[in-house]
């Protein structure tokens, strides 16, 4: 590398780092303490294995240190500086020392400022649910990456390089039931320490009325004094700009304090559609563990350990059933395991088998199935009303706007969210097969680009029985 090329570098890696740290720092009176400081150091750059500030006089050393030092670190390394590479201040040689206008000599002496490192207790946000707990997680093949991960973090031996702890996967498989017992173990030990549980939604909605309200600072401080922040469901700031900005800025906060953050969403950061590159790039920083659909075995288990739990006496071959006929998430398994304890409470005389269970259980079961798969005529159909179009509209060979846009919609949702074969869906449609891999993929660069049919489109996803993240997802 040449000389100059070096000191554009290093001038890059300094500007990106001092950027990090001042989007860390929630007051006015933190940014100008910043702003005077910041022109006293003398040079900032690697040499040898260490990266120098250098700064007059001793004095200074020791207060940047205290102040800076660990901040400045964490920001450098964020922004690309070697993990090895620590960070010092030290006295630049009397030769290198320009004119300082702003130091004043009262100032030297008496160092009253703040310092941004202030440890503070708070409450959790939202209480976590007693039950969230490791012991009464039940493990599996299906979750026992997120399981160990978890652990890890909860231990505190995972360092940073679990942080953030990213959690992905489908609803009622055990995300927020994971992260609430990282939670719960951490106060067990250290009571003192500040976990933050809240939802995304929860966090956008106090972020929107602190804007309202004017108290955007308290609002930030609340947020950035915690020791572990677990955030439920953060696909929910997925298409929020403003907001995303600010949750950038406070997760960089955090973790540029060492501090814990654990994350769920439904699917892995990657598949966040609409969310910026640089977040998604940071929550990939961490670890990133997916928990999928439980083994009949894994589920056995569950069901085992919950009807323990509940207290209710389900024979073995009932929770077998159950066990077997329910595949799509614990959720489910829960609400069937609910629903025979009733039985057997109302009907204390009546031995519970597999054939009253089958028949207690029908609807659980037909959701079930409803989740293999769903029929073209559902889905035809649910386009046509939310559209405000006809059935045979869709179907007809007209090209008029109103009914090309739902037509092509309809044959990407056929392909997306069914089994069926193309020539099927293009039996249904009443089409070529090439008019549906055409319109489909017509339908799906609008997708891309015009929010207003996104919503509209996943709100039809949604009506189907299915997530919304669904329709783009590959
Ligand atoms: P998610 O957040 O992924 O939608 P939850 O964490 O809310 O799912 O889990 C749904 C329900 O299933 C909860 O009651 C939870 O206790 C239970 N559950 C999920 N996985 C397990 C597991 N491995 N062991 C015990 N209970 C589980
Ligand atoms: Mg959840």
């Amino acid at each position: 590398m040449s000389n100059e090329t070096e000191s554009i570098s290093q001038e890059f890696l300094w500007d990106k780092a001092v950027e990090l740290y001042k989007s860390t720092l929630t007051t006015d009176s933190e940014r100008s303490q910043m702003e005077r400081h910041f022109p006293q150091f003398i040079y900032h750059k690697q040499v040898g294995s260490e990266y120098l500030i250098g700064v007059a006089e001793e004095l200074q050393v020791d207060w940047f240190s205290q102040i800076y030092a660990d901040a400045l670190e964490n920001a450098l390394h964020m922004a690309g500086l070697d993990a090895a590479v620590p960070v010092r201040f030290t006295v630049a040689s009397s030769a290198a020392i320009p004119s300082v206008g702003s130091f004043s000599k009262t100032e030297r002496k008496k160092p009253t400022f703040p310092k941004p490192k202030t440890k503070a207790v708070i409450a959790s946000t939202l209480p976590l649910h007693s039950a969230y707990t490791f012991e009464n997680f039940v493990q599996g093949p299906s979750n026992s990456f997120a399981h160990a991960a978890a652990t890890a973090v909860a231990n505190g031996t995972s360092g940073m390089a679990y942080n953030p702890l990213f959690i992905y996967g489908g609803t009622g498989l055990g995300k927020t039931h994971l992260m609430e017992a990282i939670g719960h173990y951490v106060l067990k030990r250290s009571p003192d320490t500040s976990v933050c549980y809240i939802t995304s939604e929860t966090f956008l909605n106090e972020y929107i009325n602190a804007i309202a309200a004017g108290t955007m600072s308290a609002f930030r401080d609340r947020y950035r004094k915690v020791d572990i922040l677990l955030l439920d469901d953060v696909q929910f700031i997925v298409g929020k700009k403003q907001f995303q900005e600010e949750f950038f800025n406070t997760f960089s906060f955090l973790l540029l304090y060492n501090k814990q953050v654990v994350m769920t969403s439904d699917v892995a950061p990657k598949n966040l559609q609409g969310l910026e590159e640089r977040l998604i790039s940071r929550f990939q920083q961490g670890m990133v563990v997916e928990i999928e659909s439980p083994s009949p075995e894994t589920r056995l288990a569950i069901l085992k350990s919950k009807a323990r739990l509940l207290h209710h006496l389900v024979p073995d071959e009932v929770l077998t059933y159950i066990a077997d006929n329910i595949r799509s998430h614990v959720r489910a398994l829960e609400g069937a395991l609910q629903r025979v304890g009733m039985f057997i409470a109302a009907n204390p005389s009546i031995s519970l088998t597999t054939e009253i269970a089958r028949r207690l259980l029908r609807d659980y079961i037909e959701e079930e199935e409803q989740i293999k798969d769903l029929e073209i005529s559902d889905i035809i159909q649910t386009v046509a009303s939310s559209f405000g179009v006809t059935v045979a509209g869709i179907k007809s060979a007209e090209r008029t706007q109103t009914l090309v846009t739902p037509r092509q919609l309809a044959m990407f949702l056929c392909r997306k969210l069914t089994t069926k074969s193309t020539p099927a869906i293009a039996e249904a449609f009443d089409k070529k097969h090439s008019t549906i891999l055409h319109g489909a993929s017509a339908i799906l660069k609008r997708l891309e680009t015009e929010e207003d049919l996104r919503k509209q489109a996943e709100k039809i996803v949604e009506e189907l029985g299915r997530k919304p993240t669904d329709l783009m997802q590959n």
